[in-house]
């Protein structure tokens, strides 16, 4: 097992801070204070859980600044960005507080004059797992839901972010009862053993490839889970589309923290009429992108890593050795730090690993189809069922597209955020389980039911 993790800023190559990894002793007595707090947590009352979930939520608004320089310092974000999510990360532990009340809810049926409640009492120590990303949104979305429902959390932020892990784990824990939630760090081998630990849930954001064998894992035990797992999104623009925002969606939607998003834009399918036009206005658009250090005035930052850029150049090196068009960028960026040039590829089809595997990079793919039959065919020509949008002046025609893709979250002419308290949810090997939404938090409880007659 490592004994160090290397904590690098990606801008610049240099290091942050060597941090220790959790050692075997350390995550079984981190497992163990949890189980011990679980006795007294799960009996709080919700009342009293929220109102500490409250104080949680002011002070990552109120310390957004310093944990957003923490964030593009250690991931490369654009600053301004970095503090965007600490602020939306406040309001979703308010969302949260809301899904957990209704989720909480003691439900009644009656029958004649037997009486039955269902209950919906926490599970027990839950792992939490997650990704670089979105190193404060991510973690929030499975530590509200776990903690507010009743249970006790052993949480491993990822080896990419382990200060922004520790400054959220220090934020919850000043308010939260000893061993509520309990830290670890380090990389893959430190997540396996908290694996295999005397845990009841997983609840996990990260990687296909991981989310696959946390599964394997948890079937030893019968662990229960929750994976949000990566996608492989498609845009679908129609012939009759409003060229300007389509273009628009695009081109962020691609590019937006470098592509390093579950829901980024990865395979664009154009219908042909439109296409050459379509690929002028993104080029236009892209050739003002600005890149660099995450706390200069950019639009975009730095890869998270040097192997994160290598998978990248490596889906751009293949696309054009089986005949794609680079019109822009293509390579890495010649100065210290993992930069990559914003890109633009053309002429793609499914040969091309860049429009099958995820990319999660700078990357705007571009595929020309005959029509929405065709596009709505190679939307759903993956293994992946995350995100997908579909662009038309019509949007009854959208949504009626939107019925045949095999996506969880859909967008007719707009992103696939949504109204709030609603899913956020992967279909197909996206994901198993879901957040957001009431039924999503109550994956955290297990139903009792108590029966008795009037
Ligand atoms: P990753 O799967 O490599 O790692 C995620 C976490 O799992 C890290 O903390 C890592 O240390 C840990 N881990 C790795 N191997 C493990 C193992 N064998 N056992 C236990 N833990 C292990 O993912 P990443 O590179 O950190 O993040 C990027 C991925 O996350 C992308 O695929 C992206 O799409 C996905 N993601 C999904 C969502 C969503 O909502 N669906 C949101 C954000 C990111």
């Amino acid at each position: 097992m490592r004994k160090f993790i290397l904590d690098i800023n990606p801008s610049n190559e240099e290091l942050i801070e060597k941090i220790k990894c959790s050692s075997p002793g350390e995550i079984a007595s981190g497992v163990k204070l949890a189980r011990k707090a679980f006795k007294v947590w799960s009996k709080v009352p919700l009342k009293k859980r929220i109102a500490l979930f409250k104080k949680i939520a002011k002070d990552l608004n109120n310390e957004k600044k310093s944990i957003g320089r923490l964030v593009t310092k250690e991931m490369g974000k654009v600053y301004r960005s970095a503090v965007g999510e600490c602020e939306g990360t406040a309001y979703a532990i308010e969302e949260n507080i809301k899904l957990a009340e209704k989720a909480s809810e003691i439900e009644i049926f009656k029958e004649g004059n037997l009486v039955t409640e269902v209950h919906h009492i926490p599970i027990g120590v839950v792992a939490v797992i997650t990704p670089w990303n979105f190193p404060v949104g991510m973690p929030e979305s499975l530590l509200s839901p776990a903690i507010l429902m009743g249970n006790t959390v052993v949480f491993k932020p990822s080896e990419n972010t382990p200060l922004t892990g520790k400054a959220i784990y220090d934020i919850f824990n000043r308010y939260l009862p000893k061993g509520v939630i309990n830290l670890l760090q380090g990389a893959e081998e430190v997540g396996e053993a908290l694996l295999t630990s005397d845990i009841d849930m997983v609840s996990f954001v990260g990687s296909q490839a991981v989310g696959k064998k946390i599964m394997e894992a948890c079937s030893k035990k019968l662990n229960r889970l929750v994976l949000e797992l990566g996608g492989k999104d498609p845009m679908i623009i129609l012939k009759d589309a409003d060229l300007d925002k389509a273009v628009n969606y695009a081109v962020n939607g691609s590019l937006r923290n470098s592509g390093q998003v579950c829901v980024s834009v990865e395979r664009i399918y154009v219908d042909q009429s439109i296409f050459s036009k379509f690929e002028k206005m993104v080029l236009d658009k892209v050739k003002s992108y600005k890149v660099g250090d995450g706390f200069d005035d950019v639009d975009m930052g730095p890869m998270v890593s040097e192997s994160q850029r290598n998978h990248v150049l490596t889906q751009i090196e293949d696309a054009k050795r089986k005949g794609a068009k680079v019109l822009f960028g293509g390579n890495a960026i010649e100065r210290k730090g993992f930069f990559i040039e914003p890109t633009v590829i053309s002429n793609l089809n499914h040969k091309h690993d860049i429009m099958v595997t995820e990319t999660f990079g700078p990357v705007i793919c571009l595929q020309k189809v005959r029509n929405a039959e065709e596009a709505v065919e190679k939307a759903n020509d993956s293994t992946f069922g995350l995100g997908a949008t579909i662009w038309t002046k019509n949007s009854d025609k959208g949504r009626k597209i939107a019925e045949q893709i095999d996506s969880g979250m859909i967008g007719v002419n707009q992103g696939i955020g949504g109204v709030s308290g609603t899913p956020w949810v992967g279909i197909k090997q996206s994901g198993f389980g879901y957040l957001g939404s009431a039924e999503g938090v109550r994956q955290f409880s297990v139903p009792k039911k108590i029966s008795y007659k009037k």
